[in-house]
């Protein structure tokens, strides 16, 4: 039997941004694979496209060169396959929690009862029961992220692309909210493209790192996590022996760009 295709693939991808002051190449020869429901994590620092890439993937953009796949098919433009969430939760001040979580499905079409029944399940899952009829700013930047998440949940995307979702957020907050997305993925079996600058993140989520370098940005390694890390939930993980050791080679993949500039 033939294999299946990647969930998501790029291949020579280069994106070149023109604006009034010029022309900027963002990536240049991209190409990564991630599996369905497989969880990989991008690595690079500021500016070194990882946004882009998502972009790329959520069809916002197109590529100058080269292909970005989804289950074997050309990118075209936006796809209800694929959901985003992003560093700064994106809700709607003047809805409910309940009112934002049901946004997504509002645009495309009524309501049931069922959605609602769904929605209230999940919040519940991700500890937020009896929020339903407050406002965002009645709630602390962890329970705002973990109402976005479930907003993302509702929408039915197979593929999520998780552009910082942590990095507002204070550690002990950022720790636990790992914990609980990686969870959620597992159990959704949803298949995860993250982006961060930060190494430790991509380890204790991840079973695969790719590691960004940039101007222009550029594929410079890949690791496997462990499967004994891999196994193991985030907070887990960062307690394991085999971390530092994974640590190490992310942070000198990463580090060795210094000396490119
Ligand atoms: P990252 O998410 O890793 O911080 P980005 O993908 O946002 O990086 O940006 C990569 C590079 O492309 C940066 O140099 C940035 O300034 C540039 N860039 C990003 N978006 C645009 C845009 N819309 N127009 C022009 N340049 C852009
Ligand atoms: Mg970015």
């Amino acid at each position: 039997m033939a294999e299946h295709p990647p969930m998501i693939a790029l291949d020579g991808v280069d994106l070149i941004y023109v604006t009034d002051r010029g022309a900027q190449m963002a990536l240049k020869d991209v190409s990564l694979r991630v599996a369905s429901e497989e969880f990989v994590t991008l690595v690079g620092r500021s500016g070194s496209g990882k946004s882009t890439i998502l972009s790329l993937i959520a069809g916002l953009l197109e590529p100058t060169r080269g292909t970005v796949r989804l289950a074997g098919a050309a990118v075209r433009g936006p796809s209800p396959r694929v959901g985003y969430m992003l560093q700064q939760d994106t809700l709607l001040p003047w809805r409910t929690i309940l009112g934002n979580v049901l946004y997504g499905i509002e645009l495309r079409r009524r309501v049931t009862p069922e959605d609602v029944e769904r929605a209230r399940a999940l919040l519940e899952e991700v500890g937020l029961a009896g929020v339903e009829k407050k406002r965002p700013h009645e709630l602390s930047g962890g329970q705002r992220q973990r109402v976005a998440l479930v907003r993302t949940l509702m929408t039915g995307a197979d593929v999520l692309l998780l552009d910082e979702p942590f990095s507002a957020l204070d550690y002990t907050t950022r720790l636990k909210l790992q914990n609980l997305i990686l969870a959620v993925m597992r159990r959704y079996r949803k298949t995860v493209l993250l982006v961060t600058h930060d190494i430790a993140e991509a380890i204790a989520l991840s079973d695969r790192i790719y590691v960004l370098g940039d101007r222009p940005g550029r594929i410079r390694a890949h690791f496997p996590v462990p499967d004994d890390l891999a196994r193991k939930m985030p907070l887990e993980r960062r307690h394991h022996p085999a971390f530092q050791a994974t640590f190490q080679s992310v942070w000198q993949a990463l580090d060795a760009e210094e000396g490119d500039a």
